[in-house]
């Protein structure tokens, strides 16, 4: 065979990308690569792996999103180069930010959305950093001028997401997060008044608590701090967690008053990838007022171009999710918004009702728009013992693809396990009948082959590092 005529075959083996050389060996793992690859070989390996993560349309452990418009693909891709932080450069995505500030201070009914501010953040979580740095800053500075010390800042919370733990923890603060009780399983006014003193920097209500999915009180605990303040003097301010509710309340309860109607609310913070429905990387946090942020917070940076007001944890952030936040706010509107997750909080009641029915399981909240976000969860029935625990249940579903975690609540209720399903844009009405189909059918199935050892809370989650 001629030379170039081999050549050309190889050229084509090549070309298959299985066949080729690259492909037929294992790749480096945890050595830096020495060698260069083909694209296509490099690309094939990182996107077969990939197949081994859950699906995440079928992940219901999930409070973000997990379905996107096309539209929203495409900004994303032709935001890939936008830097957030660049403001100079890229005027307009700033300019974009800057209006989505405006419309959620007005969504969550600011009474001066033009004196507003706050900025988009990499999440919920950096959003509550800023937030909570702003609580303390304020604080000291009333402390000083009192002459008071400042070495003992607290915060109160009820049954809190890591964040708050976090937030606590890097900036030396007493995380004062009240217990549950058996049957109570958020804050309380009386359980918040117990807990304040000079040094309370704050009360975080949630709108949308991570274990049950229900709201807190937060009209109710104003009122209490309130009376707080004319009994005592003590001015605490709130801040709202809406990760999730924040995009919620406003649409599907809009009578349920949380937000910036209530003077106490000085700052809220949200999930533009939860039910705001951008794509993952956006969060938000919104001043009632300019002045509720403490000046020293904000950073002027002149080596960009301009003279540019920065307030976020983060320098170079992606500028996608804010664009598309953006899209979404013009795309769905209020209206949009509404349809949207009213047919998720009406697949959740569906998805109650059916699984309320199995038999075994007693459901703890069931996606009331009312009191809380489109989601529901459930223990087994008090005095029933199915031979299974919800652990063994989660482990079953995980092999027709479902994640539908079993987890304990925590402090003073950790001897509880409970179990949990968002319902987000994409988990369809008749996704979720399959999915009440294969629950029943693994009741079944482990009826029939009894779990000789069921799992407990220390084997349940099958990857860790
Ligand atoms: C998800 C969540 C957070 C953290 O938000 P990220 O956007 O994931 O950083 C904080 N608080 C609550 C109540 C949440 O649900």
């Amino acid at each position: 065979m001629p030379l170039h005529a081999k050549d050309s075959v190889r050229e084509r083996l090549d070309d298959e990308v299985y066949a080729s050389a690259d492909l037929a060996v294992s790749m480096p793992k945890y050595k830096f690569p020495l060698a260069e690859h083909d694209p296509r070989h490099a690309y094939s390996v990182v996107h077969d792996e990939l197949m081994l993560d859950g699906n995440a349309r079928q992940n219901l452990a999930t409070f973000c999103q997990t379905w996107a418009e096309p539209e929203v693909h495409r900004l994303m891709d032709e935001c890939m180069d936008k830097n957030m932080v660049d403001k100079d450069e890229y005027p307009q995505t700033a300019e974009i930010e800057a209006r989505c500030v405006h419309m959620l201070a007005d969504l969550w009914n600011s009474p001066a959305a033009a004196n507003t501010i706050g900025c988009s953040t990499s999440g919920s979580s950096e959003a509550a950093m800023l937030g909570g740095m702003a609580m303390k800053r304020r604080w000291e500075a009333r402390r000083k001028a009192a002459g008071k010390p400042i070495d003992r800042p607290n915060l109160i919370t009820g049954p809190v997401q890591i964040c708050w733990h976090k937030f606590a923890r890097y900036w030396d603060i007493e995380l004062r997060e009240i217990p549950l009780e058996d049957g109570r399983f958020l804050m309380t006014p009386a359980e918040v008044i117990r807990r304040c003193d000079d040094n309370t920097i704050g009360v975080v209500p949630t709108l949308g608590v991570t274990f049950t999915c229900q709201y807190e009180p937060v009209k109710a605990v104003a009122d209490a701090l309130d009376e707080l303040q004319r009994d005592s003097g003590l001015d605490i301010p709130m801040h709202v967690d809406g990760a999730s509710g924040g995009f919620l309340a406003p649409f599907c309860a809009p009578e349920l008053v949380w937000d910036f109607r209530i003077p106490r609310v000085k700052s809220i913070n949200t999930s533009g990838h939860k039910f705001g429905m951008s794509p993952l990387g956006v969060g938000w946090v919104i001043w009632r007022e300019v002045e509720d942020l403490p000046e020293e917070l904000i950073f002027w940076v002149n080596y960009l171009g301009g003279n540019m007001r920065d307030i976020a944890l983060n320098f170079s952030r992606p500028g996608g999710q804010v664009v598309c936040q953006y899209y979404n706010f013009l795309r769905l509107g209020k209206e949009g918004y509404r349809k949207i997750h009213s047919a998720c909080y009406q697949t959740a009641a569906f998805l109650a009702e059916r699984i309320g029915k199995l038999g075994p399981f007693e459901i703890l909240y069931g996606g009331d728009r009312h009191q809380g976000i489109p989601a529901l969860c459930w223990r087994i029935r008090d005095g029933v013992d199915p031979g299974f625990t919800l652990y063994d249940l989660a482990d079953r579903l995980r092999s027709r693809g479902w994640q539908v975690p079993a987890y304990s609540l925590p402090a003073n209720c950790q001897g509880l396990v409970i179990q949990r399903i968002l319902v987000r844009h994409g988990v369809s009405r008749d996704l979720g009948a399959l999915l009440v189909e294969d629950i029943q059918r693994a009741i079944d199935f482990l009826a029939k082959h009894p779990i000789p050892a069921p799992l407990g809370a220390a084997e349940a989650s099958g990857f860790r590092h």
